[in-house]
């Protein structure tokens, strides 16, 4: 195990915006010594009062004293002059995300610390085998991903290139422990962990708008209320700002050899090109503004009477939805049989299925029965206000009112969406273990640590692998083998560590 570093040695941050703002706050609280250089010295005046700021707050709050407040600004020095930094135990680069600017400030600095001092780059997305090429001492640059804002988010993915000595990486590890942090290790790679874990979230979501299955406020709602998620993506990407949104996107597209799974969506092009960035603009997906109204979900009308209901005594995932239906009033007779077509709730004519990534439509015909609906899945049927149901294209007018009304009557809202291969949950949750199953397949991260990025860094209460092992990697795979063959794309290709997992019936998580 490596010793961090020792508090009362020197940290030095370049770029004194958003984040070098925030990394100077952090590590002057953990007791450092810090020198703080920008380009522009607005940029420090701006930084110093951010800083002060920040801890004002945390005195108001009662989480500091006033006088540790004065001690923390004390240890940060503004410096207008690079060579303020010759004494650094590290030096944190957090200047405009820009390649060239980023490799001549490393060579710069090569030139000014000791050659002990390790270089660190709070770079999103350029490669840090990139950043390193070409220096004196390569093995000493290393990634420090903060996020934003750095004094509260707790998650730092510590980044080795190519050429990083390991210890480097561990002496950063033990150090964002002892600052407060919760690291997570990462192989250099665009995106990282989070970046681009989260990617089919916004690209599986505008697909589905696309598709024309949902409209921006009713998939905000599905994803917050049936997927647990805390924020739906369309509302998430306003407020990261389309545009940003689609840098990254393009960035990790680029960066991944123009892979078509990370094609940058058409959806959010036409977004950024009518100037609707989101939040910032006033518009986005959504508008905003004093006096705008929230964002509203369409959910069905009342529909009644409700029909008679039976079901399997066993419909796994979906009891606790039966159970709400029966608190509800609703009678419903069990169908005891081990014939597989009586796995599912019968309400009046509709045959109600969870969803498993083929359309209502094409499923209809397979289980030879024109009336099937198909349910989208939910974190916690239990408690979900809503569930999502699709139509065969064959399912009468009479049985989609009977599915609708037997859910209505356990007092759970309806959102209908139309008929699309794997639903909205279903196929992001599918994706999204898909792509961490890829990062662990090309030992990026480990599992343990690609939740815990997901975790702390986008706030899901439940992150992919803890989706995986809920639903099996079985099920999971099955999902996008039926997205493949409906599409017809490599998008939907099974990541090698989920294979194995799918035939050995191994969990993610020991
Ligand atoms: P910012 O624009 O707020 O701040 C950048 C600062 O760097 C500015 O004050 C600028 O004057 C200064 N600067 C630019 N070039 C310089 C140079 N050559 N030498 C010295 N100073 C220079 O940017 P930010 O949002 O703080 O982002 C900084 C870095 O952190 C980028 O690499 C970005 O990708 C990364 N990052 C940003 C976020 C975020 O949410 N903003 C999160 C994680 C990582």
């Amino acid at each position: 195990m490596a010793e961090p570093l020792f508090p009362g040695t020197i940290v030095s941050v370049v770029g004194a915006g958003t984040m070098g703002s925030g990394i100077a706050h952090v590590a002057a609280r953990a007791g450092h010594l810090v020198v703080l250089f920008d380009a522009q010295p607005e940029a420090l005046d701006r930084a110093r009062k951010a800083i002060a700021k920040d801890l004002a707050f945390l005195v108001s709050k009662q989480r500091l004293d006033a006088a540790e407040a004065e001690a923390i600004l004390g240890r940060i020095t503004m410096a207008s002059d690079l060579a303020a930094t010759a004494r650094s135990a590290l030096v944190i680069e957090a200047i405009a995300e820009d390649r060239a600017a980023k490799r001549s400030l490393f060579a710069a600095l090569e030139a000014i610390v000791a050659d002990d001092c390790i270089l660190a780059t709070n770079t999103s997305s350029i490669s840090i085998t990139d950043i390193a090429a070409g220096l004196r001492l390569p093995g000493r640059v290393v990634g420090m991903h903060f996020f934003n804002p750095a004094p509260r988010m707790a998650l730092v993915e510590v980044v080795d290139g190519l050429q990083t000595d390991p210890q480097v990486a561990e002496t950063l590890i033990a150090t964002c422990k002892v600052w407060g942090k919760t690291p997570v290790r990462a192989k250099s790679t665009p995106g990282f962990i989070v970046n681009r874990v989260a990617r089919p979230y916004y690209g599986e979501s505008m697909r589905t708008l696309a598709e024309g299955a949902t409209d921006p406020a009713t998939l905000d709602a599905v994803l917050r209320d049936c997927g647990a998620f805390p924020m739906g993506p369309c509302e998430l990407m306003d407020l990261i700002g389309l545009d940003v949104n689609l840098m990254v996107s393009r960035s990790v597209f680029e960066a991944l050899g123009g892979d078509r799974r990370y094609a940058p969506s058409l959806v959010q092009q036409e977004l950024v090109r009518a100037g609707r960035h989101g939040r910032k603009t006033g518009y986005g997906f959504h508008r905003y503004g004093e006096g705008v109204a929230a964002p509203v979900p369409t959910v069905e009308p009342p529909r009644g009477p409700v029909p008679p209901t039976s079901s399997h005594p066993h419909l796994g995932l979906l009891e606790p939805l039966v159970k709400r239906i029966v608190a509800g009033g609703v009678e419903v007779q069990h169908v005891t049989s081990d014939d597989r077509s009586h796995l599912h709730l019968q309400a009046g004519a509709a045959r109600l299925m969870l969803g498993d990534g083929r359309t209502a439509t094409q499923r209809a015909v397979e289980e030879g029965d024109p009336d099937l609906v198909l349910i989208d899945l939910a974190a916690d049927f239990a408690r979900t206000p809503r569930v999502v149901l699709a139509r065969a294209d064959q399912c009468s007018d009479a049985a989609w009112r009977d599915a609708v009304a037997t859910f209505q009557a356990g007092g759970i809202d309806v959102v209908r969406i139309d008929d699309i291969a794997g639903m909205i949950v279903i196929r992001t949750v599918a994706m999204l273990v898909n792509e961490a199953a890829d990062v662990v397949t090309q030992g990026i991260a480990t599992v343990e640590d690609v939740d815990t990025a997901m975790r702390l860094g986008t706030g899901w209460t439940v992150p992919p692998f803890d989706w995986a092992d809920r639903m099996g990697a079985k099920w999971v795979a099955m999902v996008l083998d039926h997205l493949r063959n409906h599409y017809g794309e490599e998008r939907y290709r099974v990541a090698p560590a989920l294979q194995r997992r799918r035939w050995s019936g191994g969990k993610f998580h020991a």
